[in-house]
């Protein structure tokens, strides 16, 4: 009974965010911006050799994700013109049997993840705040992964809630990490997700002045042992899967491998494997 109504509970609260998120909507066309490449994505990503299986069952996978379908010929972001409002994406448009997997913040910088990620070779998109990222091992740790072939892209300087601040405190916060990941990386990001997935048009305008393509959402959670979602009991193609950079503190003793494990582990018994997102966006 009270295992039920939590689960409603949490369902519901699912419902009310995504609820949120699909009232808003704006019209702003923003400022001069310039054209940029994908994200903090490297120009060559090393490209999945596929990965041994060996490697797999080490990291308590019983066998490799399936390889992605050949990306698409056009990304949604094809014909974008510099300074337009960016596009809002919660789920990516394909008939195809793949999710894509997000990690926010950056808090847990955990070297055993470095050594997944470079044995299991599945792409996956990094949204960094600037105060989290920096701190500890700082963003030397989030590089390690990005020269995997991983982006990296603008998750606001401090972590705020943008609905709450002014349009000029927004436009700091999120075109000051532009500028900070410019500075750290080469290139200005192409996407942003907004703290919480909560924004306004004064958040599109902000984003559209700093070179911000697309802002991304998405329709599933990952928690600890297993993923929640927007809408019905499973994962749908297209889907980007939202996790993030956290330790045993925050994941009630497990570790940020261990909780990979258990998504890939999910996504894998669904039937889905993992596309990188900037082939698509
Ligand atoms: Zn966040």
């Amino acid at each position: 009974m009270r295992a039920a109504a939590l689960a409603s509970a949490a369902l519901l609260l699912t419902g009310v965010l995504t609820g949120a998120l699909a009232g808003c909507s704006g019209s702003s066309s923003g400022g001069p911006g310039k054209p940029h490449k994908a994200a903090g994505t490297p120009t060559a990503p090393a490209t999945a050799s596929p990965a041994d299986p060996g490697a797999y069952r080490r990291w308590g996978l019983d066998k490799p994700l399936a390889a992605p379908p050949a990306p698409p010929a056009k990304k949604l972001t094809d014909g974008f013109r510099a300074g337009e409002k960016p596009q809002i994406i919660r789920r990516i448009p394909t008939q195809d049997k793949v999710v894509f997997v997000t990690f926010d913040d950056g808090a847990e910088k955990d070297p055993e993840f470095l050594r997944m990620a470079a044995d299991l070779k599945v792409p996956f998109t990094m949204f960094l705040t600037d105060d989290i990222a920096r701190a500890g091992a700082g963003y030397g740790y989030f590089d390690k992964l990005r020269a995997l072939g991983n982006g990296i892209d603008n998750h606001t300087l401090s972590h705020p809630n943008l609905r709450t601040l002014s349009a000029e405190a927004q436009k700091r916060e999120i075109c000051g990490q532009q500028d900070s990941l410019q500075k750290r990386f080469g290139s200005r990001p192409a996407l942003f997700r907004p703290p919480y997935g909560n924004y306004n048009d004064a958040t599109l305008t902000a984003a559209a002045g700093c070179g911000v393509r697309a802002v991304v959402l998405w329709e599933a959670t990952m928690q600890i042992n297993d993923m929640r979602y927007a809408e019905g009991n499973g994962l749908r193609p297209g889907d980007i899967v939202l996790a993030h950079f956290r330790g045993p503190q925050e994941l009630k003793g497990t570790t940020m491998t261990r909780m990979v494990t258990n998504m890939l582990r999910s996504i894998q018994a669904q039937g889905f494997t993992v596309a990188r997102l900037e082939d698509y966006l």
